[in-house]
């Protein structure tokens, strides 16, 4: 629970990792303000928060679709002192045959949207001298992965990125952590062959795949009050997968 009545932005909440952090975050009590890239996720996210929130179109690569977001949220809620930047895209290929359009919007959906979101929330949250920033990143950003320099750079740059603002907003009792998911059981991890999956659970000492809800459980934390002495940090949440 946080400490604060308060709203929270968790941007990518039609699916996957983003939609069990919505869900979680509103049975907390917290009214949310997700997003989706379409009208009709949108409207599935309303429905699905069933009176805790509400979904809004937003594709965070567009800046002017970023000040509509902002624009448009400041007619139903209250200064949102919690945010949490999940939306993500892979564009996976070996760095030798990438072109520029997959390291162009990886970088662009999963870097620089932090930096173009994350800007127009800091007012409102040093202004209530409150705040709570968690970027969800990955575990890659550590370990690199074959086919996902693009993905990887892209969450490094966001660890970094939270270290830093981390030290430039702790006075003001506002924390900025990433999480740093392993492989989680969602669209994105979808095309993973039998064979691949079989592999992959041989190195997880969990044995199984991660699901949305082993995210969101920490997201809550970090989110509340009682994690007020935690930030600059990036935690793994991978079932033993890396443990770095
Ligand atoms: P997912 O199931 O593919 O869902 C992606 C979400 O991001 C959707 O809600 C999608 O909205 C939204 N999105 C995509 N492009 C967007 C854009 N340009 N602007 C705004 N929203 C956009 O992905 P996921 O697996 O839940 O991943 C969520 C986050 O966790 C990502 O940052 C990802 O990198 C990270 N992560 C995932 C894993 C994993 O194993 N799944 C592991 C480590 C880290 P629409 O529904 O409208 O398309």
């Amino acid at each position: 629970m946080s400490g604060m009545n308060t709203n929270a932005i968790v941007t990518g909440a039609s699916r996957g990792i983003g939609r069990s952090i919505a869900l979680r975050l509103a049975n907390d009590g917290i009214g949310v303000i997700g997003t989706a890239t379409s009208l009709e996720g949108a409207k599935g996210i309303t429905d699905e928060l069933d009176g805790k929130g509400k979904g809004y179109v937003l594709d965070v690569s567009q800046v002017d679709s970023i000040s509509s977001f902002f624009t448009s949220i400041k007619a139903d809620f209250e200064t949102p002192l919690i945010l949490v930047n999940n939306a993500g895209i892979t564009r996976d290929n070996l760095a030798l045959r990438m072109n520029d359009d997959q390291w162009q919007s990886v970088l662009d959906t999963n870097l620089n949207s932090i930096y173009q979101v994350t800007r127009n929330c800091l007012r409102g949250m040093i202004r209530a001298r409150w705040g709570r920033i968690i970027n969800i990143s990955s575990v890659v950003s550590r370990m690199g992965n074959a086919g996902q320099s693009n993905y990887a750079a892209a969450k490094a740059g966001m660890e970094g990125y939270s270290r830093s603002l981390a030290l430039e907003l702790g006075s003001r009792n506002i924390t900025v952590n990433s999480i740093a998911p392993g492989f989680i059981e969602t669209d994105m991890t979808s095309d993973l062959g039998e064979d691949q999956t079989t592999a992959l659970l041989a190195r997880i000492p969990a044995g199984r795949l991660g699901k949305g809800e082993d995210i969101a459980a920490l997201v809550a934390f970090l989110a509340s009050s009682q994690a007020g002495y935690i930030t600059g940090e990036t935690i793994n949440v991978n079932g033993g997968l890396y443990m770095g």
